[in-house]
């Protein structure tokens, strides 16, 4: 159980401080001196982030620039990322641009060892949309540095610095937020000496989250453990439902969280089963408390089946959820 616990404070919720300076104490900079380098709220939800998965966290201005920061802070020209194939698609589009900087990324399947060369292992618990979980005694049995996505898992379900892992990073837009109205990322290092240096890294390039977002974050937070069982209990049913539907012919579910991808015959079922879903919206990201549901061929091409479909269930009724897909089903039967 994560503790949702007044911390004995005057105040019951964070203050929000959106200053970007402040004044020196007796000449000398105090514990916040400019919010390029960290500042109170900022402080306070990775506090929060650092508690939950039993590390060090830092926030970032999207999980994207956590991601990056990564990568541009332990590695160099020359070294090699292994990345989980059928990971989050915007993983690979970020190593690509890498790429003219001299680092190269390579796929490997996470339900096993990663390759010898790799400088840097990454993999994600669930991958999205693929839902495949890591093998993490083989991950992390690697001599390199290993990094997991656990961004549709959240750590009410998998805390991979308890696994082994080196760094856990979520695009905390999803889930840890979860209302679709903060953009922002996280990376929780297990050591202080990786913590330090990816802060001045942060601090000397700027990609640090702004305090608003960080209090939106942290309201979030507040409610995370009850949004992600409500919505493991109904993708539970769902996907049961949809595995029993003769116009679904493959459903990926890891058993836990919010995230699930299922197929439909072709691009053109897709289609008309996203457009004709009335609850469920159709729209890209995951993690809200609004269902949605998006052919992911539009934004991935050939690495995904043309039919499939990727649901992100909200906090809608169960039964109403399926009922707006059951008609959609029936229109493609
Ligand atoms: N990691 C995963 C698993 C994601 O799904 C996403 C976004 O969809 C990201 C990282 C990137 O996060 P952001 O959109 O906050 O930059």
């Amino acid at each position: 159980m994560i503790p949702i616990e007044w911390s004995g404070e005057a105040y019951l919720t964070t203050p929000l401080d959106r200053s970007t300076t402040w004044p020196y104490e007796d000449g000398e900079p105090g514990e916040f001196t400019y919010a390029r380098y960290s500042s109170p709220t900022v402080a306070e939800a990775e506090r929060r982030l650092g508690e939950l998965d039993g590390g060090i966290a830092l926030l970032f201005a999207s999980g994207m620039a956590a991601s990056t920061a990564i990568v541009l802070t332990f590695l160099c020209p020359g070294h090699t990322v292994a990345h989980a194939d059928g990971a989050y698609y915007g993983t690979g589009v970020m190593l690509d641009e890498l790429a003219r900087w001299g680092v190269r990324h390579t796929e490997f399947d996470q339900t096993g060892a990663p390759p010898a060369e790799a400088d840097l292992v990454w993999i994600e618990a669930p991958s999205n949309p693929f839902l495949t979980m890591p093998d993490f005694e083989a991950c992390t049995g690697h001599p390199s540095p290993v990094v997991c996505d656990a961004t549709a898992a959240t750590p009410v379900y998998v805390r991979p610095l308890d696994l082994g892992c080196d760094f856990v990073v979520h695009s905390a837009t999803k889930f840890l937020a979860g209302h679709d109205d903060a953009l922002v990322g996280v990376v929780v290092c297990k050591r202080p000496e990786d913590a330090a240096k990816l802060l001045e890294f942060r601090s000397r390039t700027g990609p640090v989250a702004s305090a608003d977002t960080a209090w939106m974050l942290l309201r979030g937070l507040s409610t995370l453990e009850v949004r992600v069982v409500r919505q493991t209990e109904s993708a539970t049913k769902i996907a049961a439902r949809l595995q029993a539907h003769t116009a679904v012919a493959t459903v990926r579910y890891a058993g836990f969280g919010g995230l699930l991808s299922f197929d439909v015959a072709d691009a053109a079922a897709a289609g008309r089963l996203e457009t004709s879903t009335r609850l469920i919206a159709n729209m890209t990201s995951l993690g809200g408390v609004t269902s949605r549901i998006e052919a992911r061929a539009r934004w991935e091409g050939v690495r995904v089946p043309p039919g499939l479909l990727r649901l992100s269930v909200g906090l809608e009724d169960p039964d109403e959820l399926w009922a707006d897909l059951e008609q959609g089903l029936e229109k493609i039967s």
